[in-house]
C-alpha cells in the first residue's frame, strides 16, 4: 500500500497580468505549502476499475472527484489494466482558496506512479497534472514557488523563515469560477511587488515579504463577503505581522512570529465566528527532491 499527504497552500501574493484570448488568466503568484493535509492510500486491486472512498466530507466520490479523475489520467496514459482502491481523508476545507482539489490530484499521481512503476519524473507529473488544473502542477513538489503563466511555469525560491500561521475559512463556498469570471483584471486597483517580495525571500527578510503580500481577487471576493475583510483586522490587531486571502478566497491567513500569537488570534477568532473553520500550523517546505526531474 503506498500512503500519500496533500499538502494546502496559501499565495503570499497574487497577482493577475491578463486575461488571455482562450479564457485563461496570466497569473505571477507565490505560493507557499502549509501544514494542512488530507490522506491518500493507494492499493491495487482484484476489481477492476479505480474504487474512491472518501471519510472527512461530503464529496462525491465519482468520475467528477479530481482524484478520480488524476487516477484515470495516468492509469490510462501509463497503460494500468490492473483496478486500485483509494481512500481520501479529507481535512482542507473545500472550495476555500487553498487548493484542496488540486492537491489531492497531485497526490493520486504520485501515489500512482508509485504503486504501479510507472517511471513518471516530476517535469511529466507537472504535464500529466496540468491537463486537470492549473495549480495541480505546483501541488506535484509543493514548498515555495514562483508560478507564472497559467501556473505551469514553476520556479522554486527559498523557503520564508519559520513563523506562524493563523488559517481561518468562513463557513461559505467560493467558486474560483465566479471569482475569476468577475475580475476585472485590465483595470486592477494595485499590483502586488511579486518580484520584490521573491527578493525579500532571498534575503530571509520576514517583513520584506509581510510588507509585499497582496492578491488581486480581493477586489472580487472581499467584496462579495465582509467577513473577509474583518478576519484580516482582526489577525492584524491582535499581533499577525500581515494578514491576506489566499487563492480565491474565502480562505484569510495571518502570519505571526510567535505561536502564542497565532493561538491567541485562533481562539478570538473561534469565538467571534464560531462558524469558521480555524487552524494554527506552520509553513511546510514540500516534496521537493522527491523525484528526478
Ligand atoms: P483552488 O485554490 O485551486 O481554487 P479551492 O480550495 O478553491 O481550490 P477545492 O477545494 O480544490 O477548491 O475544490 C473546488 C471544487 O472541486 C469543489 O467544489 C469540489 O466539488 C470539487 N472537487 C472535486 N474533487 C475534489 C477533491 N478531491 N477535494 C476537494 N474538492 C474536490
Amino acid at each position: 500500500m503506498i500512503k500519500e499527504k496533500a499538502y494546502a497552500k496559501i499565495n503570499l501574493g497574487l497577482d493577475v497580468l491578463k486575461r488571455r484570448a482562450d479564457g485563461y488568466h496570466e497569473v505571477k503568484m507565490i505560493m507557499q505549502t502549509i501544514g494542512i493535509c488530507d490522506n491518500l492510500t493507494f492499493e491495487k486491486s482484484e476489481a477492476p476499475g479505480i474504487h474512491l472512498e472518501i471519510a472527512g466530507a461530503d464529496l462525491p466520490a465519482d468520475g467528477n472527484n479530481l482524484v478520480c479523475r488524476a487516477a484515470t489520467l495516468i492509469m490510462e496514459t501509463g497503460k494500468v489494466a490492473e483496478g486500485v482502491h483509494i481512500t481520501l481523508q479529507k481535512r482542507i476545507p473545500i472550495a476555500a482558496g487553498m487548493a484542496g482539489g488540486s492537491a489531492d490530484a497531485a497526490a493520486a499521481l504520485r501515489g500512482l506512479n508509485n504503486l504501479f512503476g510507472l517511471g513518471y519524473s516530476t517535469r511529466e507529473l507537472r504535464e500529466l497534472g496540468v491537463r486537470l488544473g492549473a495549480d495541480i502542477p505546483y501541488c506535484i513538489e509543493g514548498g515555495t514557488m514562483l508560478s507564472e503563466g497559467i501556473g505551469e511555469i514553476l520556479t522554486p525560491l527559498p523557503a520564508p523563515p519559520d513563523c506562524h500561521l493563523v488559517v481561518a475559512k468562513p463557513d461559505l463556498d467560493v467558486s474560483t469560477a465566479y471569482v475569476y469570471g468577475n475580475l476585472k483584471a485590465d483595470s486592477l486597483p494595485f499590483h502586488p511587488d511579486i518580484d520584490g517580495m521573491a527578493k525579500a525571500l532571498a534575503r530571509g527578510d520576514l517583513a520584506g515579504i509581510t510588507d509585499r503580500m497582496g492578491n488581486v481577487l480581493e477586489t472580487v471576493t472581499e467584496k462579495a463577503y465582509p467577513v473577509i475583510a474583518q478576519l484580516k483586522g482582526q489577525m492584524r490587531d491582535l499581533g499577525a505581522e500581515n494578514a491576506l486571502m489566499s487563492g480565491s478566497g474565502p480562505t484569510v491567513f495571518g502570519i505571526c512570529k510567535e505561536k502564542e500569537t497565532a493561538e491567541e488570534i485562533a481562539a478570538a477568532i473561534r469565538e467571534k465566528e464560531p462558524a469558521c473553520a480555524v487552524f494554527v500550523t506552520t509553513f511546510y517546505e514540500g516534496m521537493k527532491g522527491a523525484y528526478g526531474s
